[in-house]
């Protein structure tokens, strides 16, 4: 089953390409089902990584010397891989250090010198505290007050409702493009295209988009979107803002330091202009290598075939999560990426992610960055599987019959 779907890629021989899924965990194999939570990483990211630091290893934009040239190149060169990936230019992209430094960056630069007593910031109930907590800082600030668009009872987003609370106060819509908990896939497309008619800046948080299906930002037509690096099979610490260049020119500066300045002197400092006015510091280079690395990797697997092979992966875990007595599925948006937060009447969710790490099994539990959304499913905690197209028919069934003794063992 695992080799021969209509992708036409064999996916054995991609899970291959992860060394650390050949491991076992409590002397059971590893069934990693937390890929929403961070991304297994293939050999070729390790490598390029590792390659960076034995052979390439310099400071970037700093030093005429031969490993100071190919240090940038190496990471401009990554910068310009993520462009392409998400179909943008790479002046407009900022590589920061994932979603929430990004978000953060909107926040600060965009939001805080613009904003007054009177705005709207119009957000979803089924925010990561990532596209939350930033906003608010903002509205204690600057006096704006946030609203907050409802679901429909299946986790999708009540796009009715949400239209109509677009009204001329609303300046600046931070929403998800994929929801961490439920998985719901918002049309963001269309969404910014009603935010654009009435003139509201739109931020999408692209973090569980980006490694689940192909994401190209022109055509939604967004203002800013936010990527984590981690998520998408590239190092920790890495990230992406994409910010429309009228923006990235006219937003202040969000850290000051090297790198983001062409002229210093006491009696005041000139800027570098693009991206680069963003990006203070020395950088994680080795980290956007390895990022560079992971978005060939993807690219050569295809993101459309991702998509269709995590959606079969889904069915069939949503299928097979029916046999289980007294358990409930959080999320079922017509529209949704792999992700299957669970509970089973009488069973806390630490508990039952507990006894299936000692089967191997590698769940997250608890209320997932969102506890707004949790308090509005009216479910303390719960539990989340997420795959990724590396994951294997055969674990979910191995989780599934996992689910089944520990069950027994806890109700
Ligand atoms: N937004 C969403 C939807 C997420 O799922 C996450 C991470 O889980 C974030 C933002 C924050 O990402 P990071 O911690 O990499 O900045």
């Amino acid at each position: 089953m695992d080799t021969a779907i209509d992708t036409g890629i064999d996916w054995a021989q991609v899970r291959a390409d992860f060394p650390l899924l050949t491991r076992q965990v409590h002397g059971k194999p590893l069934v990693y089902f937390d890929s929403a939570n961070t991304g297994q990483k293939p050999e070729c990211v390790i490598d390029a990584t590792n390659d960076f630091y034995r052979r390439h290893n310099a400071n970037v934009s700093r030093a005429v010397h031969a490993l100071g040239s190919e240090a940038t190149d190496a990471y401009e060169g990554a910068r310009s891989k993520l462009a392409r990936f998400f179909n943008v230019r790479s002046d407009e992209l900022i590589l920061c250090s994932g979603t929430t430094f990004a978000i953060n960056l909107v926040a600060y630069s965009w939001a805080l010198p613009r904003l007054q007593p009177g705005d709207v910031i119009l957000i979803s109930r089924m925010e990561h505290h990532a596209n939350i907590v930033p906003w608010q800082l903002v509205a204690q600030r600057t006096g704006a007050t946030i609203k907050v668009a409802e679901l429909l009872p299946d986790g999708a987003l009540d796009l009715n409702a949400l239209y109509a609370q677009m009204t001329a106060d609303v300046k600046l819509l931070a929403l998800t493009h994929v929801s961490n908990v439920l998985g719901t896939v918002n049309p963001v497309t269309y969404i910014c295209k009603e935010a654009r008619k009435r003139g509201i800046v739109t931020v999408i948080d692209g973090s569980q988009a980006a490694p689940h299906m192909p994401v190209d930002i022109a055509a939604i037509g967004c203002d800013f979107y936010a990527v984590t690096g981690h998520k998408m099979s590239g190092p920790t610490g890495t990230g992406v803002l994409w910010a429309k260049r009228e923006h990235i020119q006219a937003m202040p500066p969000f850290l000051g330091g090297g790198e983001m300045i062409k002229e210093v002197r006491f009696e005041g400092t000139v800027f570098n202009e693009g991206p680069h006015k963003f990006e203070a510091g020395t950088p994680n280079i080795a980290g956007f290598v390895g990022l560079g690395a992971a978005v060939d990797y993807l690219s050569s697997l295809g993101m459309a075939h991702i998509e269709a092979r995590e959606q079969a992966l889904l069915a069939h875990l949503t299928d097979a999560l029916h046999s289980i007595d007294g358990l409930h599925i959080y999320g079922r948006a017509p529209r949704k990426a792999a992700v299957v937060s669970f509970a089973i009447d009488g069973v806390h969710s630490h508990d039952l992610a507990t006894l299936l790490d000692l089967e191997g099994i590698a769940v997250r539990s608890g209320q997932h960055c969102a506890h707004p959304l949790l308090q509005w499913l009216g479910v303390g905690t719960t539990c989340r599987a997420s795959l990724a197209f590396y994951n294997t028919h055969a674990e979910i069934d191995a989780f599934v019959a996992a689910l089944h003794k520990v069950r027994k063992l806890l109700v």
